[in-house]
Order: structure tokens, then C-alpha cells, then sequence
């Protein structure tokens, strides 16, 4: 049987033979296999709605179960540009293409300029197993100066089964989306006049993140980090020295002009860092150092891929950077890697995929020091008996590094974790320290951000918690219900009662019952209602998150428990 990619690839163009066939005049753009399924870019005379896809799926089963093959020819640059001479993009493809590497798929009454591999006829695919699940624009080679095409995705798989399981995740996401969630709960906004992918955190959004902060400054402040703060622009000369400007730059926005000289945004926080640790001559007996930093940084991202909090313009890492003796790397890598996944657990992640990355084409540093880094990240790895692969060449162009994915609870990986090790700042910045026998040596540098940005992870947090944070994160954890108007003063006095945590008194004049449900809505972790007898008795009504009414309790009781399940970080 074929290869899946070869599957979804041979859909992509049944589904362009389908639309040939259904809308003549059509300027076909390209059609690969992605993820889980296909795409293919067309230039269409009329614009298509979700209501069009199903009778485009009816015809392309249609076609799959005329058994018809697919068919590979060579062609000449003068014969494939006559063949394509009413296909403006193929003609584009054509152009770039070398003499002798131009070859085309027929299918049916189908052809398309093609490198293949596809399957030998449709009889290998299953047509039960894919589905075409949406429309939406995409600029031709993803350029905002070209035209905007139609892109229909379709997702494909072996078996029918694989391909509902994957609709059902699918359908449940859709259900989680931050984008939503975040303006739902009131945690973040995004608004056209300050611009794209620039979030706006709304105070329950500040609550959240604060609460993030200060949890990992207790725990890096443990760990020995040292913290400090630095400017969101720096002299372009620094990034000239730090390479960025040579290797980064198309992450990176136009110079400011400052009086004379020129800034820029910082894309990174590493030289600033650095230079905190050149303020002095630093001895071994300094080692390892580690400076932290919550650092806003800003990268430039096409605005066609900016997506909610997980891809933003300006972003928030939870970065380190560390110098250590050689000998010391192994040590530090097993402390970061362990510490970084206790702090994952802590919010709830305990899947992971784990990649080491190892030294690419373009490289700063000597092979033999790349060695000895990959080694140490190795070892680290196997010493934790930590499952990993391979990422051949993945590395950046200064140093190896290991990367962290986050499973959440549909499965799906997020890219979190970094920890890299740096041959080419302390090379770049001449910097150093003073060895046992007086001779000045050239530190390791590690850079390390263990959630990634505030944001994206804070984008993952509603997504796998579907917005029910846990207690210890929820910005509103408990609101306190009065059943009447007589009721409202004792509202406020178990308000009072229970300020070390983040509560309300909810005292507008609704009925209970919209409260609750208002509440609800709002994913509250708890919702206590207080009438005549839990005033009598010094109690509360009971109404726990996804379990509903569990009784009455006690007020001291009830802050026992959650005294507990914050301490617990449930
Ligand atoms: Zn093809
Ligand atoms: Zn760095």
C-alpha cells in the first residue's frame, strides 16, 4: 500500500481535478500533502462558500472510483509551456524549473506539473477516509504582492476510523480555541489600531500572568538565578557584534533613529545579558551564574501566520542565560532539563516529546567543541532516561540544543521548552573568567527559556484546560452568591473571610440561578451561595467546577480544603 504522503498528495489533485471538472476556467496554483491531509490554491472565477464542499467531495469519490491512474511524463520546457499556456502559476513554476527536471502527472483528463511520487491509480485510496474540512484564502507563494488564491484543505487518512478520530480532536479544539476562550473570559484582547498580533492583556489576563511570574520567580530565585531587567532597544551596533544583525535580521524590525545613531527592538535578550556579566572580571569562583529575566522581545512574523497568542510580534520569554566551566555543562544541563520539566508538571503537563538538535550546515564554534555539547546533551538525556530523537543538523547556527514539546490534553504538541548551548556569544563578546591556575578561559553560555513566551504558553494553558484553569491559576477562583438581598452583607463577610484568596461578592440584583449560570460561563473554579441557613450556621453552599451543587459546608471547613488544593496547585 502506498505511503500516506503519497495518499494525501494524489487527493490534492483529484480534488483539482474535481474542481476542473465542476468549475471550468479555473488557474490552478499547487497542492501538496501537509499534516493529517492536502491542500490545493486555485484561482477561481467565482468564490466558493463550506456549502460547495460537499459536492466537491461527491465528485472527486466519483472520480476515485473510476480506478483512474496516475501517470508520470517528461517533458520539454517548450512543450510543458505550451501544455500549461492557460495556467498562468504552472507557467511561473515552469520558468524556474531546469531543462531536464520538468515532469507532469496525468490523471484522467487531470494533468499537473508534478514531481510525484503518486499512487498508481485511485484504487488505493480509500474513500471514506478523507474529508474536505475547509476554505480560506492564501496568497500565491504566500506573498502579499501576489494574488489571493482560494486554498481548500482536506484532511486524509488510511481508514475511516483514523480520519473520525482525528475530526472529533479536531471538533473539540475548535471548542478550546484561546482566540475565543481569551475574549470569552476576558483575559486578552487584540485591536486593529495598535496592530497586529500585539495582545492586550485585560486585567483577569494580568491576574493570570502575574500569577505565572511570581511563581517562577520563587522557583528560579531557588534554583540560584539571579534576576535582572534590561531595555526593549539596544544600540545596532550591539547586534552587529552579537551576529544577529548578520544571521537574524529578517526577524528583526527596521533600525530606530536615535539623534544620530540607529536601535533596534530586541529580538533576543542575550547581549544584554552578556554585558551584565562583563560588568566585572569574573573568577571561577563566580561560576555557574545565571541571570533571569522576563523579557519582552520583538520579532518580525508575517502577518498570514500571526495566530492568537501562540504567534504574536511581541512576546514575553521566560528567559536565562547561564555560564558555566566546561566541566561544570553536564551538571547544569541535568539540573535545567530536570527543573524545567518539574515546573511543566506543575501546570499540569506530564507528556512530552523530546528532540536534540544536533550541529547544522552553517555553524559558529569548532567541531570539536559541537562534539563535546551534543555529548553533554546526550548524556543528560540518557542519565534522566528521558526518551528523545534526533533532529540531524536542527540545531541553530550557534550551538546544539534540546527542545521540550508540551502534549496537551488532546495530544497535540507545543513547542515550549528550549535549552541551547552557545560557542558563539562568548566568542563574538570575548568574554571570560579566571580559572583556578590564573589563566583566563572563555565560559559556556546556555540559553534557556523554559516555558518559551508568557504568551504562547499562557495560549496553550486555556487550550488544554478548555479555559477551566486550575485553582491555583484561575484569576477568579471563588465568587460568593447571595440568594437575597437579605443575604448580602453575609456575602461580604465570607468574602472577608476568604481575602487571602482571589474572590468576589456577587451582590447585583440577578436571580441566583443566571448567576450561577453567569458564573458558569466564566469557568469559576467555585461558586458558594449563601441564604438563610448557611447564614444561621456559618456555612456555604457548595457549587464545585464540572461537579455541580456538593452541599453545605462549613465556611472554616471550605478554606481548609482550598487552603490544600492552592498549596497543592490543583
Ligand atoms: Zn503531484
Ligand atoms: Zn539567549
Amino acid at each position: 500500500m502506498a505511503k500516506i504522503e503519497t495518499i494525501r498528495h494524489s487527493l490534492a489533485h483529484i480534488l483539482a481535478y474535481a474542481v476542473q471538472e465542476l468549475y471550468p476556467g479555473t488557474k490552478f496554483g499547487i497542492g501538496p500533502a501537509i499534516e493529517n491531509g492536502f491542500y490545493y490554491d486555485f484561482d477561481l472565477k467565482r468564490s466558493l462558500a463550506p456549502s460547495d464542499l460537499p459536492k466537491i467531495e461527491e465528485k472527486m469519490r466519483e472520480l476515485i472510483s473510476q480506478k483512474i491512474s496516475f501517470k508520470k511524463g517528461k517533458l520539454s520546457k517548450s512543450d510543458s509551456n505550451k501544455l500549461f499556456k492557460n495556467q498562468p502559476y504552472k507557467l511561473e513554476l515552469i520558468k524556474e524549473l531546469p531543462e531536464d527536471k520538468i515532469t507532469v502527472y496525468e490523471s484522467g483528463d487531470f494533468i499537473d506539473l508534478c514531481q510525484g511520487p503518486h499512487v498508481k491509480s485511485t484504487k488505493e485510496i480509500n474513500p471514506q477516509a478523507f474529508k474536505l474540512t475547509k476554505i480560506a484564502g492564501a496568497y500565491w507563494r504566500g506573498s502579499e504582492k501576489n494574488p489571493m488564491l482560494t486554498r481548500i484543505y482536506g484532511a486524509a487518512f488510511k481508514t475511516k476510523k483514523e480520519l473520525s478520530s482525528f475530526l472529533k480532536i479536531q471538533e473539540e479544539a475548535e471548542k478550546r480555541d484561546h482566540r475565543i476562550l481569551g475574549q470569552k473570559l476576558e483575559l486578552f484582547m487584540f485591536d486593529e489600531e495598535v496592530g497586529a498580533g500585539l495582545p492586550l492583556w485585560m486585567p483577569k489576563g494580568a491576574i493570570l500572568r502575574k500569577i505565572i511570574e511570581n511563581y517562577l520567580y520563587e522557583e528560579l530565585t531557588k534554583e540560584g538565578y539571579l534576576w535582572v531587567v534590561t531595555p526593549h532597544i539596544g544600540n545596532l551596533n550591539l547586534w552587529k557584534t552579537s551576529g544577529h544583525w548578520e544571521l537574524y535580521r529578517e526577524n528583526m524590525y527596521s533600525p530606530i533613529k536615535i539623534d544620530e545613531e540607529e536601535y533596534e527592538l530586541k529580538p533576543m535578550n542575550c547581549p544584554f545579558h552578556l554585558k551584565i556579566y562583563q560588568s566585572k572580571i569574573r573568577s571561577y569562583k563566580d561560576l555557574t551564574l545565571k541571570y533571569a529575566e522576563l523579557g519582552t522581545v520583538y520579532r518580525y512574523e508575517r502577518s498570514g501566520v500571526l495566530h492568537g497568542l501562540t504567534r504574536v510580534r511581541g512576546f514575553t520569554q521566560d528567559d536565562a542565560h547561564i555560564w558555566c566551566t566546561p566541566e561544570h555543562l553536564a551538571e547544569e544541563l541535568t539540573k535545567l532539563v530536570k527543573h524545567g520539566l518539574k515546573i511543566l508538571k506543575t501546570f499540569g503537563f506530564k507528556d512530552y516529546e523530546i528532540y536534540l538538535s544536533t550541529r547544522p550546515e552553517k555553524f559558529a564554534g569548532t567541531e570539536k567543541g559541537w562534539q563535546k555539547a551534543t555529548n553533554s546533551l546526550k548524556y543528560v538525556l540518557e542519565k534522566l532516561r528521558l526518551k528523545y530523537q534526533i533532529d540531524p543538523g536542527g540545531g541553530v547556527f550557534y550551538g546544539p540544543k534540546i527542545d521540550i514539546k508540551i502534549k496537551d490534553s488532546l495530544g497535540r504538541p507545543w513547542q515550549c521548552t528550549t535549552i541551547q548551548v552557545d560557542f558563539n556569544l562568548p566568542e563574538r563578546f570575548k568574554m571570560s573568567y579566571i580559572d583556578k591556575k590564573g589563566r583566563k578561559r572563555q565560559p559556556i553560555m546556555i540559553h534557556r527559556a523554559l516555558l518559551g513566551s508568557l504568551e504562547r504558553f499562557i495560549g496553550v494553558l486555556i487550550e488544554n484546560y478548555a479555559g477551566a484553569l486550575p485553582l491555583w491559576l484561575a484569576p477568579e477562583q471563588i465568587w460568593v452568591i447571595p440568594v437575597g438581598s437579605r443575604h448580602k452583607k453575609y456575602a461580604k463577610e465570607v468574602k472577608k473571610e476568604l481575602s487571602s484568596f482571589r474572590v468576589e461578592a456577587k451582590d447585583e440584583n440577578e436571580t441566583v440561578s443566571k448567576k450561577i449560570r453567569e458564573g458558569e460561563i466564566q469557568k469559576i473554579p467555585y461558586l458558594l451561595v449563601v441564604g438563610d441557613k448557611e447564614m444561621k450556621t456559618n456555612s456555604v453552599r457548595v457549587r464545585e467546577r464540572g461537579r455541580g451543587d456538593t452541599g453545605i459546608t462549613k465556611l472554616t471547613k471550605f478554606l481548609e480544603k482550598i487552603k490544600i488544593e492552592t498549596k497543592k496547585k490543583k
